[in-house]
């Protein structure tokens, strides 16, 4: 059902983030190639792996909860993709409910990994505010125009 409204390059992307296969800094040092630094951009703290990008990073954090609080979940911390999205997949009990909160968190992943490639190839950086509401708009979008229309509950 999720597969039947998110496009197929995000299906792949988050795939291959679980896998820990998608270019982070570390990923592309492990494949020997010559690279400035390996710490995060944003939070210049920590190491820059994709778990960090997409789960552990201060401003990652800070945009999941700003998600979580708009659908009304409590707080939630995660170490890795798979720990999110089997969250997700067992969350409550009506599946149309799950398969939203399932593509919220798919648009949520995809939209931490544009704002770090806009960030670190662009030289653009997305603020919270606006990186939350590209997450809501891109989910909308999704169940709008692939899930025949059903936005409502
Ligand atoms: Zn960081």
């Amino acid at each position: 059902m999720v597969c039947k409204v998110i496009p197929i390059k995000v299906l792949c992307f988050v795939l291959r983030a679980v896998q820990g296969h998608i270019p982070s800094a570390t990923t592309l040092q492990s494949r020997d190639m010559n690279i400035d630094s390996t710490l995060c951009g944003t939070c210049i703290g920590e190491v820059e792996c994709v778990d960090h990008i997409l789960m552990r990073c201060s401003y990652t954090r800070i945009i999941m909860n700003k998600i979580f609080k708009w659908c009304g979940l409590n707080k939630q911390e995660f170490n890795d993709v798979g720990e999110l999205l089997h969250f997700a997949a067992l969350w409550g009990r009506c599946p149309k409910k799950r398969i939203k909160l399932l593509c919220i968190c798919y648009s949520l992943l995809w939209n931490l990994w544009k704002i770090r490639n806009g960030k670190l190839f662009r030289e653009v950086f997305t603020t919270i505010c606006r990186g939350t509401e590209n997450i809501k708009v891109l989910t909308y979008l999704w169940l709008k125009c692939r899930g025949n229309g059903r936005v409502g509950n």
